[in-house]
């Protein structure tokens, strides 16, 4: 069974283990990857040039965990109680044909792009940032594990795009897992640390408005600005893009073709020496 769309309301109450544990085996393996196994032979591609203390990972770890509940209880919520009938999930394939079943993913995609970038602005207003998005600031170099580090109550409103989806649009649960995986492993990328993009994407007509780590990144550094989550079209539509994000890029870039071009350097000392957690 691929999504318990007809599963009894019981079964529902695993759904926050499901999503905690999808994070936690992303995150770890990440983690281990890029922070332990990887941390000097890979600190060229390290966005900012230091290393998060042990506290800061225990901090993103404990309020993902709660994040993980609330987004569980809430697909519980829609999908295990008598709300399921007022749903627009559909399990027929046929019904909307593959053509849909592709596009409604994209359609999500974009739907959770705005609801995104506009409840990330009102996070940021200084009567909300304190009380709520603070939390997640607190992360002013993330790690893959501040993916899902919030105040609960704005995990509540990041779940939100959950009955949106669930309500509104014809949803088949392949295109819904399709969805949540994207969405796990782009903010996932988005607070990695690390560049993955190649030099060309930011300068392909269309990679240009796809949001990337090293924005993302600048926006846990300096605060405002870069507010998207899978594209950079609301940044530049309302003028929110950081002006310094092309040079921020630039600089990034410039360590990995540096770091090419010498294959057998090493990381400065003073770098890894700082990159020790504490
Ligand atoms: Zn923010
Ligand atoms: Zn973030």
């Amino acid at each position: 069974m691929l999504f318990p769309i007809d599963a009894p309301w019981y079964v529902y109450l695993a759904m926050p283990f499901v999503i905690f544990g999808r994070y936690f085996l992303l995150c770890s393996w990440l983690f281990g990857l890029f922070y332990l196994w990887k941390q000097r032979q890979w600190l060229f591609r390290k966005i900012q040039q230091r290393f998060p203390k042990r506290s800061d990972y225990r901090r993103e770890l404990g309020y993902s965990a709660l994040t993980a509940l609330i987004f569980g209880l809430v697909v519980a919520l829609c999908l295990g109680t008598p709300l399921r009938a007022y749903t627009t999930v559909y399990t027929d394939v046929s019904e909307y044909g593959i053509p849909y079943l592709i596009l409604s993913v994209v359609l999500i995609l974009f739907l959770h792009d705005s609801y995104f970038y506009w409840m990330h602005r009102l996070m940021h207003h200084p009567k909300v940032y304190r009380h709520v998005h603070l939390v997640h600031h607190k992360s002013v170099n993330p790690s893959p594990w501040a993916a899902y580090a919030f105040h609960p109550l704005e995990a509540v409103v990041e779940a939100g795009i959950l009955p949106l989806v669930l309500f509104t649009l014809p949803v088949h649960p392949i295109a819904m897992i399709s969805f949540i995986t994207i969405m796990l492993w782009f903010n996932v990328y988005g607070h990695l640390g690390y560049e993955l993009f190649p030099a060309w994407v930011y300068e392909h007509p269309l990679g240009r408005w796809l949001n990337s780590g090293v924005y993302h990144n600048l926006h846990h550094e300096r605060f405002h600005g870069n507010y998207s989550l899978y594209f950079t079209c609301w940044d530049r539509w309302m003028g929110t893009l950081r002006t310094d994000s092309a040079d921020k890029v630039a600089e990034v870039q410039q360590n990995i073709h540096q770091h090419k071009a010498k294959p057998c350097s090493t990381p400065s000392s003073a770098a890894v020496a700082d990159s020790s957690p504490t």
